[in-house]
């Protein structure tokens, strides 16, 4: 944890100095040695909080970028009898969980349902085989309206009444093709490919932010069709991210 109470204070780890948790009220010790990001750590065998992870600089660098209010802001929860410490909770009452490590689909339901606003960062430099591919045209083009997006590397589209019949023999089209050549590609939307998919991420019902370094972020995204539904990523910059909830 970056936070403590020391004294009664919201405190970042201070060497040599023990604090109150946040949310349990348990003794915390200050560790602030010279490998690990500086935190606060309860004794091992003290039960808090079970959907804290080990902070990373990954973690504390997204923190960091908002309110030192906004961060490490706790909730007991009465159905588990614990406490969780949100991550980010925004004066708009938006919690922002940075996540580093894999969920269970499990944990992430029970997350989404105890934060009535919740946005997911997650770091997708752990993904395994996940590759950003071709920018897309806007996935809800009106031009678009009666295609459907193949899950393929490759772009491709199939008119969407062969979906409705399930033609084996539906022609396959890409952008080249006349009846789709004058739509524009975007720089905004983009295919990937996910060889091992966290299926967790892909089940969110909240926004899901996938951080791959850099200045942007890539939002999960859903194309609803007939045949197999499309996920595609938006791209936004973490500026306008910030902008729009470090508030
Ligand atoms: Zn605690």
């Amino acid at each position: 944890m970056q936070y403590a109470l020391l004294d009664g204070v919201k405190t970042e780890a201070l060497k040599g100095t023990q604090g109150t948790c946040i949310g349990c009220g348990k003794k915390v010790i200050a560790k602030c040695g010279s490998i690990k990001i500086h935190h606060w750590a309860h004794d091992v065998t003290a039960k808090c909080d079970s959907w804290w992870e080990n902070e990373t600089v990954w973690h504390r660098e997204w923190k960091e970028k908002f309110p030192a209010n906004f961060r490490e802001v706790n909730f007991f929860d009465q159905k588990l009898q614990e406490n969780h410490r949100a991550d980010i909770h925004t004066a708009a009452g938006i919690t922002i969980e940075v996540q580093n490590s894999s969920i269970t689909l499990k944990e992430l339901q029970a997350r989404e349902a105890f934060y009535p606003k919740l946005i997911w960062i997650v770091n997708g430099l752990k993904f395994k085989g996940f590759k950003l591919l071709k920018a897309l045209p806007q996935p809800n083009h009106p031009a678009l309206e009666n295609y459907e997006f193949r899950n393929s590397e490759h772009l491709s589209m199939i008119r969407k009444t062969d979906a409705l019949h399930q033609n084996p023999n539906a022609e396959v089209l890409n952008f080249y093709h006349r009846d789709l050549n004058t739509i524009p590609i975007t720089s905004e939307f983009y295919a990937f490919s996910w060889r091992n998919p966290h299926l967790a991420w892909l089940n969110a019902v909240c926004p899901v932010f996938i951080d791959l370094g850099g200045h942007f972020l890539y939002r999960l995204r859903t194309r609803y069709q007939v045949s197999e539904n499309y996920r595609y990523l938006q791209l936004i910059s973490k500026k306008s991210f910030l902008a729009k909830y470090a508030i």
